[in-house]
Formats: C-alpha cells, structure tokens, sequence
C-alpha cells in the first residue's frame, strides 16, 4: 500500500528495446504492473501507454544509498520512522514492440525524463535500443538515465563489457554524460541509487502556472460498464498531462481541433468539442485543482461514445478563450537523421523527395502527410488530418521504407 496523497509533478518515461525490464522496472519503483493495469489490455484492445504512480522518499537515518526508498516507511529503520517524501512521479510506460514506436513517440511528448533500459545480457544496441535513444533525441527529452538492467544474470566480465557497450553508444552524442546506473528491476537491487539518479537529473520542469491550461491527449476512455443505463451513464473521460496552467473542477473547456464532421457534399470537418470539468484524478487521488505534471484523467459531461476507445488522442485541451490555429499545413525548418533507424541492417537515409508519404507525430497526434516542397532544410507538408498548431512544439515524421514505418527526421514549428 503506497500513499497516495499528492498529484505527481513529473513524469519519466520508459523506452528500450522489448523484453529489457521497462514494465519490471516500473513495478519496482511503484509496486504496479502497468500492463496488467491498462484498461485496454484487460478490454483485449491494443496495447497503448502503460502508466504508473509511484514517490520517491527519504529516511534522516539512514546513509546513502539505502535512505532512498518507495515507501512512507523506513524497511531499515526501527517503528515509526517516517521518511520524508521528496517527489511524486508519473512513470509512463512505452511499449517495446516495434510496430507501437508510434504510441512510444506521442508519449515522448508528455515525458520530461526519460530511462532508457538495456539489458546486460544481449549485445547493445539492439534495434530499438538505437531507435529510441534516437528518437528520445529528436523529441527533445533532455534528461536521460541509463538504466542497465539484469546484471543479476550476467558475469561481472559481461557487465563490464555491456557497460563498455553503452558508453560507445553514447560517445559524442547528446547523452554523452547520462548516468548508467545498474540495477536488477526483477530482484529489486539498486533501485535506491536509480532513485536517488531520478532526484539528481530528472528535475521537475519549470511550470507556468499563469498560462491558460494545456493538454496533450494520450488517451480517451468511455469508464461506463457495458450495459449501464442512460441516466447512470458517467461523462467520457480523457487522460494527459497538463504542460501549463491548472485545471480545476467547473472549468469552461475545449478539446481541439475535435470531432470530425460530415458537411453537405462529403466534406469532412473538424468540430470543436465544448464541455465541462466534472472530476479529476490522479489514478486514485481526485482532486478539486489539478496542476503540470502527471497523468491526468479529466471527467467531462461529454457523451461516452466521443471519448471511448482512445478516440481523442492526439487532441489537445485548453480553455475557450485560448484561441489555438487549426492547422492542416506545416512549413519549417528540418533535421533528416543520416542513417535509418530501427532497422537491423545499416541503411543510409536518402534525401526526402516531393510527393513523398510521411507520417507525421506532433504533440500526441499522428497524422499522415505528404511532401507538398522540399529543400535541402526546408519542407512543407500537407496534412491529411488538421492539428493544433502550437509554435516551438516539435513535429517529427516517420517514411516508409521496406513496409516500415522509420523515424526519419524532426523540426521545430514555427507560427
Ligand atoms: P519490457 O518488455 O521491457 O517491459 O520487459 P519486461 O519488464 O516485461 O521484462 C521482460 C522479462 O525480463 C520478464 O520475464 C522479466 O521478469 C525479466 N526481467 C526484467 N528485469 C529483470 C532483471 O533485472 N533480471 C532478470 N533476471 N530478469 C528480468
Ligand atoms: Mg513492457
């Protein structure tokens, strides 16, 4: 039983290639199975964002490392010891599998840190291992931890040489100085020193409280049991992080660019969806406000079957008054990553051509798109789906190649 008092501030993701240890790693710091705790896995749907809450306390008596623990109670320390609790924390879980790098980037964009898990036991970099380093890059994520897992199977000779792996990984690139910290996620060992790595480098972000309110939608529920009648009916629900401003229980709200429509002569339009602040909550915590940082489920006096099944990802949240551009049209500045990541053979990345498919991640929406001009660092693309432009969010697109989608590059919008 872990306390649950206070909404998380932070949230840190997990990425890795599959199999490493990133939802074992997740219940160590937590004491919850994110994958058996996804509404969608126990519904049989398909496996999106994993999350889990969890804190990071301290003991007074106890030395370093050991007074880093995930309890309220000190496991060292005699009775009524109380250690001190230093964070709440939002762990998103990415999916390791391949074909999910896209649900593994639009959750890039609501991590402010992130634990890249490398198993000791198989050669670094495995395929993903180097796609999601890549792609933690080109999203921006800033503050990395290494998180070399399962050296309780290893030989100290191989922890030495996966060790000597990772810091070639790293060499000359942007987490150049991450902390490798090795742990055991399944046996529970060195969690205390990982912990004290998250307090170390994984600050909480900055936080303007002032703006209006911001969400990225990751997820979208309808909460009702099947069967439940009309006026029982709870309002639909959508989950994110709040990057800017608070959100509180009454608030006026708009989910944009919302749903689409059908117009006399087949058009198809977005409408934006108004609606009510009814509850929010932090897994089980419901609070009145709701601040930055952690995920957060808003109930709304929306009809179940807008929200349900994930639906609205990709939409963001705001206040009517924050007039946000609907964009179907980018033009920037780009960055095309020189090799093809995620495949295991080595495949230079060629120049992007006009007309070419891409899809195309910015915030939590995906959409796909279609080079309309391309220069040697600038593109423009149409959209086949609008967004919510924000100016200085990144948009990073994916091409296909050999049936794949692959991470191909990054810009920065500018509005
Ligand atoms: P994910 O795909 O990265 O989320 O990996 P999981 O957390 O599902 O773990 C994959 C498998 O590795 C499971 O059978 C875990 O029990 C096992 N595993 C995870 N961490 C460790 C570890 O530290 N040591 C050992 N020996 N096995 C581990
Ligand atoms: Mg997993």
């Amino acid at each position: 039983a872990y306390e649950k008092k206070e909404q998380p501030e932070v949230n840190i993701g997990t990425a890795g290639h599959v199999d490493h240890g990133k939802t074992t790693l997740v219940y160590s710091l937590t004491g919850i199975w994110t994958s058996k705790h996804s509404e969608e896995l126990k519904r049989g749907m398909t496996i999106k964002l994993g999350y889990a809450d969890g804190g990071i306390y301290r003991c007074s008596n106890c030395p370093f490392p050991e007074e880093y623990q995930p309890l309220p109670e000190c496991k060292e320390c005699p009775s009524g010891s109380e250690p001190e609790l230093l964070r709440r924390i939002s762990y998103v879980d990415a999916p390791g599998h391949e074909i999910l790098m896209t649900t593994m980037l639009s959750g890039a964009a609501i991590m402010d840190g992130a634990l890249l898990v490398i198993a000791a036991n198989e050669k670094c970099p495995q395929p993903q291992t180097f796609e999601h380093f890549k792609a933690l890059e080109i999203i921006g994520i800033k503050n990395l931890i290494i998180v070399q897992n399962k050296v309780d199977v290893v030989s100290r000779e191989r922890a030495r040489e996966s060790y000597n792996e990772i810091k070639r990984l790293i060499e000359g690139t942007w987490a150049e100085n991450a902390p490798i910290i090795p742990i055991s996620a399944l046996k529970g060992a060195n969690i205390d020193v990982l912990m004290a790595a998250i307090q170390k480098y994984i600050p909480t972000p900055e936080r303007d409280l002032t703006k209006p309110p911001l969400m990225h939608i990751v997820r979208s529920f309808d909460v009702n049991k099947p069967g439940t009648p009309p006026e029982k009916l709870a309002g639909g629900v959508v989950g994110g992080t709040l990057s800017q401003g608070e959100l509180k229980i009454g608030d006026e709200i708009v989910i944009l660019p919302g749903m689409k429509v059908k117009k006399s002569g087949g058009r198809e339009e977005y409408q934006a969806i108004y609606t009510e602040v009814t509850s929010l909550r932090f897994g089980e915590i419901e609070v009145e406000k709701a601040l930055p940082g952690g995920l957060l489920a808003v109930g709304t006096k929306l009809d179940p079957s807008i929200t349900k099944r994930d639906q609205l990802i990709g939409n963001v949240l705001t206040i009517p008054n924050n007039k946000l551009p609907i964009i179907d049209h980018i033009e920037m500045e780009y960055h095309l990553l020189e090799r093809v990541v995620g495949a295991k053979e080595f495949i230079t990345a060629r120049p992007i051509q006009a007309k070419e498919r891409l899809m195309i991640t910015i915030g939590t929406a995906l959409t796909k798109g279609v080079v309309e001009r391309v220069s040697s660092n600038v593109i423009e693309i149409s959209l086949s789906k609008p967004i919510v432009g924000i100016s200085g969010s990144r948009a990073v697109f994916s091409r296909e190649i050999n049936g794949k989608w692959r991470l191909a590059g990054w810009g920065i919008l500018k509005l």
